[in-house]
């Protein structure tokens, strides 16, 4: 059989299948306004004016948030659970 991409060897696809993959999961995860980080699962953000920082940019800016969010799971809210069984 005669490859349609003679130049692209198998171990080039895993590259561009492995970037194409990382790339989608970043595009959809919080980040830091100040340092651009993703903020750990169980990590507390914070509304700080416009912006949404992280517990350690909050303790650099030194200021009281307007609000904060705990980071949850990517299955969070999606996920089946269990339900106790009702009586
Ligand atoms: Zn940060």
């Amino acid at each position: 059989m005669a490859r349609l991409f003679p130049a692209l060897t198998e171990a080039d696809l895993e590259r561009r299948l492995l970037r194409k993959g990382v790339d989608a999961r970043a595009g959809g995860a919080d980040q830091c306004s100040d340092c651009g980080r993703t903020p750990l699962i169980g990590e507390h953000v914070h509304r700080v004016g416009e912006a949404e920082v992280c517990e350690l940019c909050r303790a650099r800016r030194g200021v009281t948030p307007a609000a904060s969010r705990l980071v949850h799971h990517v299955e969070h809210g999606v996920s089946v659970r269990m339900l106790p069984r009702a009586a």
